[in-house]
């Protein structure tokens, strides 16, 4: 049960410094001697949470990981792009400092008009962030009069940025974004409007072992496409060639199997796939007749029948959660599955939820945002969340006892 988080819109925020942890992790490509940000949903994501800061008077102080530095300062992991895509989705200066701690970062703070935007050097230069070190914390608190956390993605971690810090700040709360995904995804584990159906895919059955264990008691239908279905049609005797599949994930699925049996709850499966020599062989995709894959050959997408097969069965479902593409859908020749179930899903008249890096991209590009009312930016976070486990960086922002800080 998710206890009364403390919020943004709840803290006085009139010309106190406001240190924002954010998600601006983005991909980044060289350009010439510049990198840019390639995707800037992340950015995106956090505007409403800053623009919030802006227009009450707060000074915004943002900081975030990128990428993997470890611990040292290293200029293709600088958050210099990101602070000029978000200078120009703000439409205003955006000042980044030289090192997220530090006397030059302390005086920039210092120096700030309420409704300025500061963005600090990647958090990652420092060992201490991911260590959560109290010498790290004491400096980022140098920064610090308000803390806010909107970066739902980072919260299952016990960092200086997401517990060390806030444990040491009394007004504190969580940014737009992450209350957003609480609310979803808490409904979606504690209370979902049934019937309730799940569809999973991408490569393993491991990582979405403890996500159907956990709603195996409240789930009505369990869709699995992409790679992990060649493990559920393994186990259950057919041909799937020489489909991703090893024996660990082939028992996972038949101890699912066997659960979903038990519950009556419904399990579908593909009927037909797409296939090919490789996950190179574009030229030689072709469409099974049936379920089972000839030998010599690899499933890399769901086929047409199955297509229209999970779009009957989805029909009348009231809350549908998706995580994982239904094939090899970084190649387009095999991506048609994954967009078809996209477009299926934002078809369907149910509350419609989706999770992870890979199905957020497909809904983009299937150009079905719109329709799904929750797109999760939590990546790995989010799986967790639904899993069950306690999350430090949201259990530090949430109400104890009356009176407490
Ligand atoms: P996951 O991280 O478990 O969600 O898996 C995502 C990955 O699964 C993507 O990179 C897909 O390319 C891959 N995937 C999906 N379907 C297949 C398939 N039929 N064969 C091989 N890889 C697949």
């Amino acid at each position: 049960m998710q206890k009364a988080l403390k919020k943004l819109q709840d803290l006085d925020l009139r010309g106190k410094r406001v240190f924002v942890r954010v998600d601006f992790n983005v991909p980044l490509k060289a350009e010439g001697k510049h990198w840019v940000v390639t995707d800037s949903k992340r950015i995106e994501g956090a505007l409403e949470t800053i623009r919030h800061i802006i227009a009450n008077d707060g000074k915004c102080i943002l900081a975030s990981h990128l990428g993997r530095p470890k611990g040292k300062k290293d200029a293709k992991f600088s958050l210099e792009p990101v602070g000029a895509k978000l200078s120009e989705l703000l439409g205003k200066d955006v000042i980044l400092t030289d090192d997220c701690i530090g006397d030059g970062a302390k005086s920039l703070s210092l120096r700030m008009r309420s409704g300025d935007v500061l963005l600090l050097e990647n958090l990652r230069f420092h060992e201490g962030e991911e260590s959560n070190s109290a010498d790290f914390v004491a400096k980022l608190l140098e920064l610090t009069d308000v803390y806010v956390n909107d970066a739902f993605g980072t919260m299952h971690r016990a960092h200086a940025s997401t517990v060390g810090l806030p444990k040491l700040v009394a007004d504190r709360g969580a940014g737009f974004l992450v209350q957003k995904e609480v609310k979803y995804l808490t409904a979606l584990k504690e209370n979902p409007e049934r019937p309730l159906a799940l569809v999973m895919g991408g490569s393993k059955v491991s990582d979405k072992m403890g996500i159907l264990e956990q709603f195996l008691p409240k789930v009505d239908k369990v869709f699995v496409g992409g790679a992990m279905a060649y493990a559920f049609l393994k186990a259950k005797g057919h041909e799937i060639g020489k489909s991703l599949c090893d024996d660990k994930q082939e028992q996972l699925a038949a101890r699912i199997v066997k659960a979903a049996e038990a519950r009556h709850i419904r399990l579908v499966l593909p009927v037909d796939h797409v296939v090919a020599s490789s996950i190179q062989d574009v030229p030689g995709k072709k469409i099974t007749a049936g379920v089972d894959i000839p030998k010599e050959l690899l499933g890399v997408d769901i086929g047409p029948q199955t297509i229209e097969l999970f779009q009957r069965e989805l029909s009348g479902v009231k809350t549908i959660f998706w995580n994982g593409p239904m094939g090899v859908f970084e190649e387009p020749a095999f991506a048609g599955g994954t967009f078809a179930l996209a477009r299926a899903i934002a078809a369907s008249s149910g509350l419609k939820l989706a999770g992870g890096g890979d199905s957020a991209a497909a809904i983009s590009q299937s150009g079905t945002e719109a329709q799904f009312d929750f797109v999760s930016t939590g990546g790995g976070a989010t799986l967790e969340f639904l899993e069950g486990h306690e999350f430090a960086g949201l259990k530090v922002l949430e109400f104890r006892k009356s009176g407490e800080a």
